[in-house]
C-alpha cells in the first residue's frame, strides 16, 4: 500500500555493421574478402541487489542506454560487443511495460537477473559472403538495431525502521526532517488518510524506509483490526528508534511505559534492536537533564543519542548509525503469513450482515446510517492518521466501503457518517 514507483527508459545497444574489405598484401595476389563482423550490442539487464530497499536511486537516473557493438573492420577484425548494462533493483520490484501495462517480471530472489532488452546482433562482414562463385563479395550486413522500452518499476515499501515514543516526543518532527521522499500511497477511499512513512536517504544507494509506529501499537492493543498489511509493516521493521522528550515530566517513566507496551503488543516488537534518541536538547531543560538520562538508559544497555529534531543537531549521526544497524539486522521472519487451516477443518462463520443503510441525500452526497457504524465513527479520532486507518479497516470489514461502491459513489463525493463528513477518493 505504500509504494515507490518510477518509469525508466531502457535501450539495448545496436549491433555493429559488418565490414566490406579486401586484403591488399604484397604477396597475396588476389586478396580475398576480409571484412569482419560487427559486434553485438549490449543487453540491458535487471538484477536484484538485496541490499537495496527503495527505488530512490532512480530519482537521479531514468535513462539506461547500453553501448552499441563496434563495426567490423578490415583484416578480419570483428567489432567488439557492447557491454551489458546492469541495473540494480531491490528485491520485490515488479516490472511492467509502461506503454502497454503488460506485466514482465516480479524480481524477488537476490541475484535474480532479467534481460529486459537484448542488444542487436552484429552484421556479418563480407568475408562471410564469399562463395565459390563470388570470391570478392561487396556485401555486408548492417547490425540489428537495439530495442527501446519504457518500463515501470514498482516496489511495495515496507518499513525498515519504526519510530516509537510517547505522543509529543517529536517523532513526526524527526520523520519530517530526515525524509528525502514521501512514497506514494495506494488509493484509499478517504483523502485524509495520509500514512506517515518516508524514505531516509544518506546516499544514492543508502536508503531506508522509516515510519511512525506508536499509533499502530495503540490500535492493535485495543483489539481493533489493523489489517494484515500493517502487521507486515511492524513485523518487517528491523530497527526501532525510541524518541524520548527530555523536557517531559518523567522521561524515564515514559521510556519504561513504551517498552512495556511493546512487550504486550507482541509480534517481536520488543526484541528489535532499539536506539534511544533523547530529543529536544535545544531546550535548556533538556540539555541539563541529558547526562543523567543518558547514564540511566545507557545502564540498561541501550545506545543513546542526544538530538534535537528542531535544530537537527546530531540527527545525521543518528540516521547513519540507524542505517548501519538496518544493514546488520536480518529481515525478521514474518509471522503474519496466513496460517494453513487446521486438520479437520475450522468452520468460519460468515460475516454478520450489518444493520447499516446507505442513502443518497443529494447529488454527490451520501449518508451512511446505522447505530453500530455511527458509533464507530464517534469513537474514532479522525485527526489522526491511525484513527482513520482503523475506521477504514472497520468500514471495510463491515462491508460499508463495498456497499458505497456498489451504490455508485464517485470521486469527490461527500460521505456522511453520523456527524462526520468524509470526501471519497477512489483512484483505482
Ligand atoms: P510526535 O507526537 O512524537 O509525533 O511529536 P511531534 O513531532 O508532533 O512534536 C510534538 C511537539 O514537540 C511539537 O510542538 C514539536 O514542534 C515539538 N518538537 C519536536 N521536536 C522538537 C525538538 O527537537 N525541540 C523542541 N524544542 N521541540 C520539538
Ligand atoms: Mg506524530
Amino acid at each position: 500500500m505504500f509504494y515507490d514507483e518510477v518509469e525508466i527508459y531502457v535501450k539495448s545497444g545496436d549491433g555493429g555493421n559488418g565490414a566490406v574489405a579486401f586484403r591488399r598484401e604484397k604477396f597475396v595476389p588476389y586478396g580475398g574478402p576480409s571484412g569482419g563482423d560487427g559486434g553485438k550490442g549490449g543487453d540491458v539487464v535487471l538484477v536484484v541487489n538485496p541490499h537495496l530497499n527503495t527505488l530512490y536511486a532512480f530519482t537521479n537516473q531514468r535513462e539506461f542506454i547500453a553501448p552499441n557493438g563496434e563495426h567490423g573492420r578490415n583484416k578480419d577484425q570483428f567489432g567488439a560487443g557492447g557491454a551489458n548494462l546492469v541495473i540494480q533493483v531491490p528485491s520485490g520490484t515488479v516490472i511492467t511495460n509502461a506503454e502497454t501495462g503488460e506485466f514482465l517480471v516480479d524480481l524477488t530472489q537476490p541475484g535474480q537477473e532479467f534481460v529486459v532488452v537484448r542488444g542487436g546482433k552484429g552484421g556479418r562482414g563480407n568475408k562471410r559472403f564469399a562463395t565459390s562463385t563470388n570470391q570478392a563479395p561487396e556485401i555486408a550486413e548492417n547490425g540489428d538495431p537495439g530495442e527501446a522500452r519504457r518500463l515501470k518499476l514498482e516496489l511495495k515499501l515496507l518499513a525498515d525502521v519504526g519510530l516509537v515514543g510517547k505522543p509529543n516526543a517529536g517523532k513526526s518532527t524527526l520523520l519530517a526532517v530526515t525524509t528525502a521522499a514521501k512514497p506514494k500511497i495506494a488509493p484509499y477511499p478517504f483523502t485524509t488518510l495520509q500514512p506517515q512513512l518516508g524514505v531516509v536517504a544518506l546516499g544514492r544507494d543508502e536508503t531506508f524506509v522509516m515510519t511512525d509506529l506508536p499509533g499502530l501499537i495503540e490500535g492493535a492493543s485495543e483489539g481493533k483490526g489493523l489489517g494484515l498489511e500493517f502487521l507486515r509493516h511492524i513485523e518487517r521493521t528491523r530497527v526501532l528508534i525510541h524518541v524520548l522528550d527530555a523536557t517531559a515530566p518523567d522521561p524515564l517513566g515514559d521510556f519504561a511505559t513504551i517498552n512495556a507496551e511493546m512487550v504486550s503488543f507482541g509480534h517481536g516488537l520488543a526484541d528489535k534492536p532499539q536506539l534511544v534518541a533523547i530529543n529536544k536538547l535545544d531546550m535548556p531543560e533538556g540539555r541539563e537533564r541529558f547526562p543523567a538520562l543518558k547514564a540511566a538508559i545507557g545502564a540498561q544497555g541501550y545506545e543513546v543519542f542526544g538530538i534535537s529534531g528542531l535544530t537537527r543537531e546530531a540527527v545525521r549521526s543518528l540516521m547513519g548509525r540507524t542505517y548501519q544497524l538496518v544493514q546488520e539486522t536480518p529481515i525478521p521472519e514474518t509471522q503474519s503469513a496466513p496460517t494453513p487451516p487446521a486438520p479437520g477443518g475450522i468452520i468460519t462463520p460468515p460475516p454478520v450482515e450489518e444493520d447499516f443503510s446507505i442513502a443518497q441525500a443529494a447529488a454527490g452526497i451520501w449518508v451512511v446510517s446505522g447505530g453500530k457504524v455511527e458509533r464507530a465513527v464517534l469513537r474514532t479520532n479522525l485527526n489522526y492518521f491511525d484513527g482513520l486507518l482503523r475506521l477504514h479497516a472497520y468500514l471495510e470489514h463491515q462491508g460499508v466501503i463495498k456497499a458505497l461502491r456498489d451504490a455508485g459513489v464517485q470521486e469527490g463525493d461527500i460521505v456522511r457518517i453520523g456527524e462526520y463528513e468524509l470526501e471519497w477518493r477512489d483512484e483505482e
